[in-house]
């Protein structure tokens, strides 16, 4: 449940989370009609929103979904959200809905979106922060497949959720906490909520966006701290054998960040030297973009 102490902003108003609802006939609700990003603010400021802002913009245009906000609006939204909470590192959720409409599956233009900001407290990020996860994850292969982006576009980022919940679910019986999947053809793709990186002879590879694979604006900036840093960098089409052989590998989102991996199917895989060499430099960035 939604912690009552909370304030949240929907459709243009702030209220306490209590009482935060939409309805039951929401376009995101009954069919995951709905786009949103997931951001993390640091010192009160959103990390990268500019990169947020045009992943979110993508998003719209790819499902026809124009909402008619500027980023702008949204990003005072965020602002005000913030401050009414009195939370500088936060989690962020900024989701938009297809809103009401009369008919039924087939979308209107959207005249009435539902706009809803959710914050929730992140400890301090940067250079003397603290994680937010208890400790590495550990990785599993699943039968399910990553959603073809012919399918559904991989380069938006929806409501529909049920192909990372069903890997997910196939980590019942495990003990393991993320979920790895491949695609159609059987590479590598990402995690459930978050893209892979690993270490195989001296070089950092993660799998192309050529995959359905969401482009991660976490991945995008390890990509531009390993280039400014000169480690090699692979970007490919990868296969289960390679993560089993790595020497290292993490796994990111912007809650996350940079969470280095424990184990990969039961192989014992871990952190170093280009895992933490590239945690520094994220909280170095980190302390230099949002918290001067
Ligand atoms: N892949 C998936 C499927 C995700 O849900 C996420 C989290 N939004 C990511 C990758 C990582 O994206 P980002 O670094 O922008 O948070």
């Amino acid at each position: 449940m939604a912690d009552p102490e909370r304030t949240y902003h929907v459709n243009g108003e702030l209220c306490p989370a209590s009482e935060a609802t939409v309805s039951v006939r929401d376009r995101g609700f009954m069919y995951g009609d709905a786009i949103f990003e997931t951001l993390r603010a640091y010192g009160g400021d959103i990390f990268r929103w500019d990169e947020h802002a045009e992943r979110l913009h993508n998003s719209a245009a790819r499902l026809e979904l124009e909402h008619g906000l500027s980023s702008a609006t949204l990003r005072d939204r965020i602002d005000e959200t913030l401050t009414a909470n009195s939370l500088d590192d936060a989690y962020v959720k900024c989701s938009i809905t297809r809103g009401v409409q009369p008919g039924k599956l087939t979308p209107d233009p959207v005249t009435d979106p539902t706009v809803v900001i959710q914050v929730a407290p992140l400890p301090r990020g940067g250079i003397s922060g603290t994680q937010p996860w208890e400790g590495p994850a550990t990785l599993q292969t699943v039968k399910t497949r990553r959603i073809s982006d012919t399918a559904i576009p991989s380069n938006a980022k929806t409501h529909n959720y049920l192909n990372g919940i069903l890997a997910r679910l196939e980590l019942r019986p495990t003990d393991a906490d993320e979920a790895i999947m491949r695609d159609q053809e059987g590479n590598l793709a990402e995690g459930s909520t978050g893209n892979l990186f690993f270490v195989r002879d001296d070089s950092l590879c993660t799998p192309s966006l050529s995959g359905p694979v969401l482009p991660g604006i976490t991945r995008s900036v390890v990509l531009e701290l390993a280039a400014a840093e000169g480690i090699p960098t692979r970007v490919d089409a990868f296969d289960i054998d390679d993560l089993h052989r790595a020497s290292e590998a993490f796994v990111t989102n912007s809650t996350w960040e940079i969470r280095p991996v424990d184990t990969a199917d039961g192989i014992a895989i871990g952190s170093g030297p280009v895992t933490a060499l590239l945690r520094r430099l994220f909280s170095k960035l980190v302390e230099e973009e949002c918290y001067r």
